[in-house]
């Protein structure tokens, strides 16, 4: 299955630039999610890839092919966009058998092969039903079984779970990313949900107002992400503003060690997790003095949320774990340790 790549694609609708200048690779039989906020550009993108959009400037190859003339159809990459678009009328193996039957092959053999990829998404015995005779869940698989009828090359889904309650949600993206690796198949999924993201996806690309803002593999993502646009659309964030000074951050009557570099002068906003963030009985090195305000317990973990001199701080805990005994109104010593503790330029926050 070969990859793609976008070299300096851009789309615009008029005046407005919907995708700025965009280089990406999509790895070969590797999952990429496309994540970000509404407006943000992934659909275009998506579209772009799939060839229901021409892009304004630049092309889009797979393996070592140019294909951005390739009309839509030649491409025969496998779809599942935001509504099924299930023949309500027709039984689960004839909406799975209708791109073979169309494409020329006789009856009994997209049958036989509806059968087999209804097998694969778990939905065999499935198939004499009407498609108003499954759940979403269910529904859902058989896009998916539909879409590689046709064995495509590329698969592209457009928010495929978002009619589905999260539960069932949960599981489809874990079937889903299953199947994928299984069938090796390169895949692209947008998405505004970074959990679903996280769960599927080799690689994330994550957007806003058109533009890449930064791609690479979950953990590094959520770990190191490029700028506090990243770091606050994925997980939570503490953030605090300040102004760099003496190879710390100055906020208030506050100073913060860092371990960045920063000239003097500049604005910074610091961002830390939750779980990095430690409650401690005795002051020291970046501790900050702080009042509880309501602890959350939510089963597997508990948060602490706090207000100090430099902002609102959240303390977040496994279950269990040394879980500080505070309550509403005490005051606290809270560790935000200096190898946790990511900065970036204030103009990069969004
Ligand atoms: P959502 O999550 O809401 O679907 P998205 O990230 O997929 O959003 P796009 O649908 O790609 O975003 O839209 C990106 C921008 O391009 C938006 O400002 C949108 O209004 C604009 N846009 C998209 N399609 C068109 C179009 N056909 N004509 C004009 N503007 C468009």
């Amino acid at each position: 299955m070969p990859g793609l790549e976008l070299k300096g694609v851009s789309k615009f609708f008029g005046n407005t630039c919907a995708v700025e200048t965009t280089d990406l690779s999509f790895p070969e039989g590797q999952l990429t999610a496309l994540l970000g906020p509404s407006g943000c550009g992934k659909t275009t993108l998506l579209r772009m890839i799939a060839g229901l959009e021409d892009p304004t400037h630049g092309a889009i190859w797979l393996g070592d092919a140019d294909i951005t003339s390739v009309p839509s159809h030649k491409r025969k990459f496998g779809m599942v966009f935001q509504s099924f678009a299930l023949f309500p009328h027709y039984s689960v193996r004839e909406n799975v058998a209708y791109s073979l039957t169309i494409g020329g092959m006789d009856k009994s053999s997209a049958y036989e092969q509806a059968n087999t990829l209804l097998d694969t998404v778990q939905l065999g015995g499935f198939g004499d039903r009407r498609i108003g005779e499954l759940s979403g869940g269910q529904r859902q698989r058989v896009a998916i079984a539909r879409a590689l009828a046709q064995e495509p090359s590329v698969f592209l889904l457009d928010e495929p779970m978002s009619a589905l309650d999260a539960k069932l949600r949960e599981e489809m993206q874990v079937e889903l990313r299953l199947l994928q690796q299984r069938l090796g198949i390169t895949t692209v999924v947008v998405t505004h949900d970074q959990r679903e993201a996280m769960t599927m996806a080799d690689q994330i690309v994550v957007m806003s107002n058109g533009r890449v803002e930064q791609h690479a593999k979950p953990q590094q993502i959520y770990h190191e992400p490029a700028n506090a646009f990243v770091a606050d659309f994925i997980g939570k964030a503490n953030f605090f503003d300040g102004i760099v000074k003496d190879g710390g951050v100055v906020i208030g009557k506050n100073r913060l060690q860092i371990d960045a570099n920063f000239q003097s002068g500049s604005p910074v906003r610091v961002a830390i997790r939750p779980e990095r963030t430690c409650i401690v009985d005795t002051p020291g090195d970046n501790t900050i003095t702080a009042k509880v305000m309501f602890v959350r317990d939510l089963g597997p973990l508990r948060e602490y949320h706090l207000q100090s001199d430099i902002g609102p701080v959240i303390a977040e805990y496994a279950a269990g774990e040394n879980n500080p005994d505070l309550k509403a109104g005490d005051t606290a010593t809270v560790h935000l340790p200096v190898e946790s503790l990511r900065v970036f330029p204030q103009a990069n926050a969004a």
